[in-house]
């Protein structure tokens, strides 16, 4: 093939899977959305997809999986999909319905808007709190600690988007969807462009979409350049799937990556990337164990 054309088909992967997963929901019946593995099944397969891309259309020698970033981010997957989500469920989401049912709040105008207006309502609430979130996250000491460790990854794959500390990916998790009435299916739909884009832009695939998607939306050139060694060179392009959100409060940068990581670029355990906030905190008691030792001898 033309490798002119081939390089346009694979720089069109990001948007076709979006389009792709959009028509999935819209086209399920509700019953489907109401199946928990559904949403399970679809974020497998978009996982599964990109996976396959990396091996096909490499974008880094030096990102390339092995077993053991495979095992790690797969860990991650499943932490995300299982504890998080029942902890983000029960101290949000149930809150903010009980709340809305006791105040008597009900938002039956979102209910009626057309689907694809569901969904991109959906995808910006979710963005916009991201987008304060993370930024707050690189601008203060407490929330930087939490969410440090998924920028000490050293090289980018489809899954390290799943990775970080469990307190970070509880605060990342946290949304007000729940305070509006809205399709299941749209609400399902936002949640899987998300996924997909967020898959995308932190994968070895050397797709480089057009600027009709990359205006909008988050790619692996912007999102690699927030994962730059130097910590300076990291507080941009914050939005996890909306760049647009960035290009609007002026923390937009061009640019790109391939060296990831931080400081020396040592690769964090699981018992690090957990234990990573604690850090001042360890190092305090180390400190007055060891004053008490040298006073006590
Ligand atoms: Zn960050
Ligand atoms: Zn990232």
């Amino acid at each position: 093939m033309n490798t002119g054309i081939k390089k346009t088909l694979v720089d069109l992967l990001p948007p076709a899977t979006v389009v792709a997963v959009v028509v999935f929901w819209a086209s399920v019946p509700q019953s489907w959305a109401e199946n928990t593995w559904t949403m399970v099944g679809v974020t497998a397969a978009i996982t599964v997809f990109v996976l396959v891309l990396e091996q096909l259309f490499e974008r880094h020698p030096g990102w390339r999986m092995n077993r053991r970033e495979f095992f790690t981010d797969l860990f991650y997957m499943v932490l995300n999909a299982t504890l998080i989500a029942k902890a983000s469920n029960f101290f949000a989401e149930e809150p903010i319905k009980a709340a809305k049912h006791a105040m008597g709040i009900a938002t039956p105008w979102a209910m009626e808007m057309p689907f694809l207006a569901q969904v991109a309502l959906v995808v910006f609430l979710v963005e916009f709190g991201q987008y304060w979130m993370h930024r707050l996250m690189h601008n203060s000491t407490p929330f930087w600690l939490t969410h440090a460790p998924h920028h000490h990854i050293t090289q980018l794959n489809a899954m390290k988007g799943a990775v970080g500390n469990p307190i970070e990916l509880f605060l990342i998790s946290l949304s007000v969807v729940a305070f509006f009435d809205l399709r299941l299916n749209a609400v399902l739909c936002a949640f899987s462009v998300t996924g997909v884009i967020s898959t995308f832009n932190h994968a070895n695939v050397r797709s480089d979409p057009p600027l009709f998607y990359s205006f909008f939306f988050t790619t692996i050139r912007n999102h690699s350049l927030h994962h730059s060694v130097p910590y300076e060179d990291t507080r941009c392009n914050y939005g996890n799937s909306l760049i647009l959100i960035d290009r609007i409060f002026g923390t937009y940068r061009e640019g790109e990556a391939d060296v990831v990581g931080q400081e020396d670029r040592r690769r964090l355990s699981i018992k690090e990337q957990f234990l990573f906030p604690f850090q001042p905190l360890i190092a305090m008691v180390r400190d007055r164990r060891g004053r008490s030792m040298s006073v006590g001898n």
